[in-house]
Order: structure tokens, then sequence, then C-alpha cells
């Protein structure tokens, strides 16, 4: 990361340049969102400006750029994860393409008897559509617990693959913990025992080279609004033999390819599952996301964040009362922490009033709180686009709320 100029990066994000109650910004919660470098605004900006018309259905000059400029989004995504591109459904983020899984994969295929496994760690997106297909089919939920350090317990994992289990639905690194999961090994123990798996890609593909056919995974979900993208963007990867084998989730316009009352015929491939006009701006901004992403290099930003991880952590174990849950060996640049005498809420709200952004509350991972007994937790997380400067900032704030709390 040397060879990088990361204050240069950084000038690319206007919005870090703002002030919040009178103090310059330090954003930490790339986790939750991640800002948007001036290319990918300006990318939208000018769709709008210049291109904009529906994709797919009009044969005039802006229905053409428009489609091709969507198309092209899918190739460079698809590119970014390794992929194919028609393996690659778009669609409005993980939330939906976990969704899509659940209900075009899972639904027809489970039934009573069988069971879904998923881990201690998942966001509420990767456990809900599992109980949501698990009511609808008489299938049961079984979990793969975590170890005190928020790692997952392999050997648990394993012996729980019993022949009952037909589907394994796993993030590839926390929200919370940042813990980075052994995905690929993983992928392979399930594989060998006919257990078809989804990994949550939202933590991954922000902050790593993600190469999805060599992890072995048969879905994978990311969304765009984590990696530089507009909300709103996202999308499935699947084995080109699944998307064939699954009917459709939504019906309407852009998924068929011929539509009587006697019957319809359903596209092929991706766009089976794009039913309706697609966020389009969204995507060709994500493409440009993609693009920005790729000319730093994801190696690079994954070093860079490491290196802001490793000052972080150093800084905070200093700080009084502090616990850090969480401290897997391979971790991504998020640190949830506690204060003794302090309630998570209160402590994010005195850090805003110092400019200082940090997410409160059990972050969509419910069960993973239950596990630690933990009501609530603050979570810093961080992106290439922050400063060591930023997470001294960050704890000396953090030592002034403290005090005023505890
Ligand atoms: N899974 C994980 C691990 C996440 O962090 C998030 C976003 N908080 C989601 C799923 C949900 O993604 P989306 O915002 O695209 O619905």
């Amino acid at each position: 990361s040397t060879t990088h100029d990361w204050a240069a990066i950084r000038a690319d994000f206007p919005l870090l340049t703002r002030e919040v109650h009178g103090k310059p910004l330090v954003y930490l919660d790339s986790a939750n969102t991640g800002q948007k470098p001036a290319k990918v605004i300006d990318t939208v900006d000018d769709f709008f400006r210049q291109h904009n018309a529906n994709v797919s259905r009009a044969v005039h000059a802006l229905g053409t750029e428009a489609t091709e400029a969507y198309e092209a989004s899918r190739t460079k995504l698809a590119g970014f994860l390794k992929a194919h591109r028609d393996e690659l459904v778009l669609c409005s983020g993980t939330t939906f393409a976990i969704n899509i899984v659940a209900y075009s994969w899972a639904l027809p295929r489970l039934k009573a008897g069988d069971a879904i496994l998923v881990s201690r760690m998942e966001h509420h997106a990767n456990i809900v559509p599992w109980q949501l297909v698990a009511e609808r089919t008489g299938a049961v939920i079984k979990v793969a617990e975590i170890r005190e350090d928020g790692t997952l317990d392999l050997d648990a994992l394993y012996a729980a693959m019993t022949p009952d289990v037909k589907l394994l639905a796993l993030a590839h690194v926390s929200n919370v913990l940042g813990t980075v999961n052994p995905v690929k090994e993983i992928c392979r123990e399930a594989r060998r025992r006919g257990i078809t798996t989804v990994i949550d890609g939202s933590q991954a593909a922000p902050h790593r080279a993600v190469d999805v056919p060599s992890l072995g995974c048969d879905f994978y979900a990311i969304t765009g609004h984590k990696m530089c993208g507009p909300t709103g963007t996202g999308a499935l990867w699947a084995r080109r033999e699944h998307l064939a084998a699954m009917p459709p989730f939504l019906g309407g316009g852009e998924m068929i390819k011929e539509v009587r009352f006697a019957g319809t015929v359903f596209n092929d491939g991706p766009h089976r599952f794009e039913a309706g006009t697609p966020n389009i701006a969204g995507h060709i901004g994500l493409g440009a996301a993609v693009d920005y992403l790729s000319a730093i290099g994801m190696d690079a930003i994954e070093a860079r964040e490491a290196e802001l991880l490793a000052h972080a952590n150093e800084e905070l174990r200093k700080v009084d009362g502090l616990r850090i849950l969480g401290e897997a060996p391979e971790k991504a640049a998020v640190i949830s922490f506690l204060v003794a005498g302090a309630h998570a809420h209160d402590l994010a709200t005195l850090l805003d009033l110092e400019g200082v952004a940090v997410r409160s509350g059990q972050h969509c991972a419910h069960p993973l709180l239950q596990f630690y007994g933990v009501p609530a937790t603050c979570r810093a997380s961080f992106a290439f686009y922050n400063t060591h400067d930023e997470i001294e900032r960050f704890v000396a704030a953090l030592r002034k709320v403290r005090h005023l709390l505890a």
C-alpha cells in the first residue's frame, strides 16, 4: 500500500470533507453503507442527464445506450467476481439475492425432514428467509456455533453437516465481528456431503479480492452500496445449472420470452430473475464503482484496511474498560466494542457530537449478540478511505465521552 497515494484516493470522496456538529466528520460506518467516489456520483448523474431510457424495450438510441451501459455493468461486476456474466442476476442487494435462492431454489425443493444449516454469526438477511422457507416446507433450522473469539467452530460445523442438511447459509465475513470464514474449505466439505451452499458476500466483496468460482459455493450474494456503489444495487451469482433449473421468483416484464394467456415462456439465464424495470442508473453506477475499486486494486485495499485495523486495535486496547468482541486471527476492518458502564447507544450519540459516526445496536444479528449475552455493541468499521489520523481522533473522542458516561 506504500505505492498508493491514499490521501488522493480519499479526496475522491466528496462527502468525507463535510463537518458534523461543527467537527470534521470521521466516518466509521462503512460496514453499514460505504461512501461514494465522485466517479460513481457523476456516472449516475450523467445517466439521468444524457442517457436516461428503459432497458431492453426501446430500439431508439437512448434505449440502446441504456441497455448497453446496464449490460456492461453486469460484465464488469462478473469480471470483478471472476465469474461469467450469464451467472449474475442483478438485483437490489444481498437481501433480495438471498430471497431469490430461498423462493426459487429452496422452497420447491425442501420438505419435512430436511434441515437448513446457518451459522451463529449470520445477518438477519441470511436467517429470516430460511425461517420463512422452513415454516412453509417443514424443514428445520440448525445452527453452527462459534467460539468465544468469534471464529466458527469447524469441528462442530462439519459434525452438523448430517444427511438431512440440504443447504448451508454462511457469511463470508461477519458484519459484527469481522471474522473471515474459511469459505473455500467449508464449501468443499459441504459439496462432499451433497449440501448446497449460499454465501453472503456483503462484507467480503468490498474489502478483498473474491474469486467466486474458486470458492466452490453454489450461490454468492453481494450488495452494491457497501462497495462504493449506489443503494438498491447488488447481485446474486449462481451456478449456471441452478439458474437453469430454478423457477422464477417474481413475474412481470423483462423476465419472459413470450406471454400467452394459455401459458408463458420464461427468459433464460439471469434475466428470468429480473422482472420489471431494474435500478438502471444504480447498476450503471455500480459498474463505475467496480472500475474504481479495480483501479486501486483489491489487494491494495485489503492491505490498507489491515493496517488501519491494526492501528485501531492497538489504540483501543489502551482505553480502560473497553472490550472488543471478535478476535479472529483473520479479520476484516470491523471492530465491535463495549465500554464498561456505558450503553452503546449513549456512546454512539456522544461520539456523533464529536463528529465520529459509529453504529450502535444489534447490527441485524440478534442471535450473535445473544451468544455474547450483550444487549448492544458499538461498531467502528473502516474502509480504505479512512486515515490513521481519524483513528486517533476517534479514540481521543472515545476517551472523552467515556469519561462523561462512566
Ligand atoms: N448480510 C450482511 C453480512 C450485511 O452486512 C448486510 C448489510 N448490513 C446484509 C446482508 C444486507 O444487505 P442489503 O443491505 O443489500 O440488504
